[in-house]
């Protein structure tokens, strides 16, 4: 179903989840997402707006996914040609960290494994980095969870 910002199909009638492609304002594109996290969020805020909040939803992605021992996390919208930079752990031991970077621009955090405190931290850098606040450089690399 087409929605747009508020997640509205037509008047009256609102999607979420699988379904729903909408407008995001913080990306300024149409986008429509196949994840738990997003499904929930969007249904909240579908919810909240068929109430008469008339809040656009504007989300950045993330979703989780556990594959057998291995836990994927990724947060933001990560194209194929990004500078990529691991920021944390390495490969070779089974966890890491990787930050994306696109036109100079941080665009997304990924996580192979990656402790729950410490992608937590990725991702508040990550934010800062997205709305322009001072953020240097990439988070300093660190071989401990
Ligand atoms: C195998 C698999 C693994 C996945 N793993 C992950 C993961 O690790 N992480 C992650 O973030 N996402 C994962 N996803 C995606 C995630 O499950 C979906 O994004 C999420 O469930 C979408 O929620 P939803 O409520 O939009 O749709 P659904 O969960 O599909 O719910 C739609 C519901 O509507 C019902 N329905 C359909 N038609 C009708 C009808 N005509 N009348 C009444 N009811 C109807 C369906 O029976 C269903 O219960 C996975 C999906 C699959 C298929």
């Amino acid at each position: 179903m087409e929605c747009d910002a508020p997640c509205r199909a037509a008047p009256g009638i609102y999607a979420a989840g699988d379904v729903a492609s909408w407008h995001n304002p913080h990306f300024g594109t149409r986008m429509r997402l196949e994840h738990r996290i997003n499904a929930t969020q969007q249904a909240m805020a579908a919810v909240g707006n068929l109430l008469g909040d008339a809040k656009p939803f504007a989300p950045v992605p993330y979703f989780w996914t556990d594959q057998y021992d291995t836990r994927i996390q990724a947060y933001g919208v990560i194209p194929p040609d990004t500078d990529m930079r691991i920021v944390h752990g390495d490969p070779v031991d089974g966890y890491f960290t990787t930050a994306h970077g696109h036109h100079r621009r941080v665009v997304g955090v990924f996580g192979w494994n990656t402790p729950p405190a410490r992608y937590a931290r990725c991702v508040a850098w990550s934010s800062n980095a997205r709305r322009g606040r001072p953020s240097r450089s990439y988070p300093r690399s660190a071989r401990q969870p």
